[in-house]
């Protein structure tokens, strides 16, 4: 089964499935609501990363309750997409970046399922890159601002960050700031999951550019850049083998928990 996780307006993409089944899944982190259906015959799900009705601020979003919920299901493969500002000027307000790395500024989260084991999964590869090569082979779609790699810096939330905060992760090799991809990522990674991130730039960060867009601006560029998004995650699935292996699914190594 392949999962989206994304914030408000990807879930249009269940507007494509014929039908779709709205399901509570309980977990021993707690419950999360989901919705499957299918594209192409493929098994679906999409999870609303902050919960239906977009509700819950990014600090408080129960990762591991989410990652736990896939895991149950039978998800193998993780499109999350994630809201991002740029610290890039030559990358602007819609962009879709795919990231190939992150650095973690998160400071209070519940980061892993190994607090009573020990446990060091592999970082060499943050992402998935087979699943990032699927998503740019599949970005026939975007049209124009696709960025190939980059660095995603997760920071905690929920303030915007500071004109120092962001002169210092531009300076360590920064390429978009979020609030989102962690340590999503790397719960999906600890319970072997292939997982990769489509991050869309939806304006400067403070004081990059001169001119900062205004909220009507990005709104349109955004809409614009929504039914893209759309298209992209449909085109992937669409073509996203079922059958496969691959090195995330072999991130515990031989150990067994
Ligand atoms: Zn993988």
């Amino acid at each position: 089964m392949i999962a989206i996780i994304g914030g408000s307006g990807v879930d249009e993409i269940t507007d494509m499935a014929e039908s779709i089944e709205k399901k509570i899944v309980d977990t021993e982190y707690g419950s999360v609501q989901v919705s499957l259906f299918e594209i192409e015959g493929k098994e679906v799900v999409f999870l609303p990363r902050h919960s239906e009705g977009h509700t819950c601020p990014p600090h408080k979003i129960n990762f591991k309750a989410n990652i736990m919920a896939l895991k149950e299901l039978g998800v193998s493969q993780i499109l999350a997409t994630n809201a991002v500002g740029s610290v890039d000027l030559e990358i602007g307000p819609g962009s879709i970046v795919i990231p190939d790395d992150f650095l973690d500024f998160t400071v209070n989260r519940d980061r892993t399922f190994y607090d009573d084991d020990v446990v060091h999964i592999d970082m060499s590869e943050p992402y998935c890159n087979r699943l990032r090569n699927a998503l740019l082979e599949n970005s026939d779609c975007v049209n124009g601002g696709l960025v190939d790699g980059g660095t995603h810096i997760c920071t905690e939330g929920p303030r915007f960050e500071t004109p120092s905060e962001i002169r210092m992760f531009k300076m360590i090799g920064g390429t978009v700031v979020g609030m989102t991809t962690l340590p999503e990522a790397v719960l999906a990674r600890e319970k072997e999951m292939c997982y990769a991130s489509i991050a869309i730039v939806s304006n400067y960060c403070t004081s990059i550019a001169k001119h900062k867009l205004g909220v009507e601006e990005i709104i349109e560029i955004m809409a614009v850049k929504k039914e893209e998004l759309i298209s992209l995650l449909f085109n992937t699935i669409k073509n996203l083998p079922v059958d496969y292996d691959c090195e995330c699914h072999h991130a515990l190594g031989d150990a067994e928990f």
